[in-house]
């Protein structure tokens, strides 16, 4: 039976004889069902139609990202540290060019998610790569494909291994969870923030925001605390979830500000 992937989300459901007639994921508020409708497609139709590019950011930091875009149009990220590879959120497409190239640069020893649109095809990665998929345990609701391979963690920080640190931040989804990598940006430190910490079209802020494509903010309270659960982590380079937004450097100075612009919107402060 195939397992049914939502062209709009990306969203594997678990295998079915039909497609399901709903996706949860895009009938909630922080997505949405296209003006054509509802449709799916499959893995195998998806590798005939689609390739992964890939981008060397750092040394020790690949971006992994389908051509032509596909549903969200998110890239993940292969985190090569010391103690072992960590794909960094999770696209749909999988195909064999991808397993080959990933297993050349030594596998994948961990998979981590940073909320529900970025589930896509978790189970397949894991099952090629024998890899646990770390998600917290918050938005346990929204995995649509169950599977053995599914590790739900709990509380607000979760270590992987040395220097490398999933950290709960809320937000866009009450389990959004960032990753926070010690040895990253030469030493530096680096977060990959998927859209939890959303880097702006200009590169040079940060947002935040319970849905992206509806428009619906998050409160003062809620961005505050994003700030409030990175505060002990030193990073200057921030990773946002599309292949050019990225912050090189300067990263937890801008997210202080950013908080701040936030909060100044929000609140009707400073001329906004
Ligand atoms: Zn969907
Ligand atoms: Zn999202």
């Amino acid at each position: 039976m195939p397992a049914f992937i939502c062209t709009a989300c990306g969203t594997q459901n678990a295998p079915g004889l039909n497609p399901p007639a709903h996706c949860t994921i895009c009938e909630e508020e922080r997505q949405y069902v296209p003006p054509r409708g509802q449709s799916w497609t499959t893995l195998a139709a998806l590798r005939q139609s689609h390739v992964n590019g890939f981008r060397a950011y750092e040394p020790h930091i690949l971006g992994i990202g389908t051509q032509p875009t596909f549903a969200i149009g998110q890239r993940a990220l292969l985190v090569r540290t010391p103690g072992g590879n960590v794909l960094w959120d999770c696209i749909a497409l999988l195909d064999e060019a991808t397993v080959a190239l990933i297993k050349g640069l030594g596998g994948i020893q961990a998979i981590a998610i940073s909320h529900p649109h970025f589930y896509t095809t978790m189970v397949e990665w894991a099952h090629a790569f024998d890899a646990p998929v770390h998600l917290h345990a918050a938005d346990k609701d929204w995995i649509m494909r169950p599977d053995a391979a599914i590790r739900l963690w709990e509380g607000e920080t979760r270590e992987l291994w040395d220097g490398v640190t999933l950290v709960r931040c809320g937000g866009h989804f009450e389990g959004g969870t960032v990753l926070h990598w010690a040895g990253g940006a030469g030493g530096r430190g680096a977060v990959c923030g998927g859209d939890i910490l959303t880097v702006t079209t200009d590169r040079k802020w940060l947002s935040f925001m319970r849905s992206y494509p509806n428009f619906i903010p998050l409160s003062q309270r809620a961005v505050e605390h994003i700030g409030k659960a990175l505060g002990p982590f030193s990073f200057d380079a921030i990773y946002g979830h599309y292949f050019d937004r990225v912050i090189a450097q300067d990263g937890k100075a801008l997210l202080a500000r950013s908080v701040e612009r936030y909060v100044a919107a929000i609140e009707g402060k400073r001329g906004y």
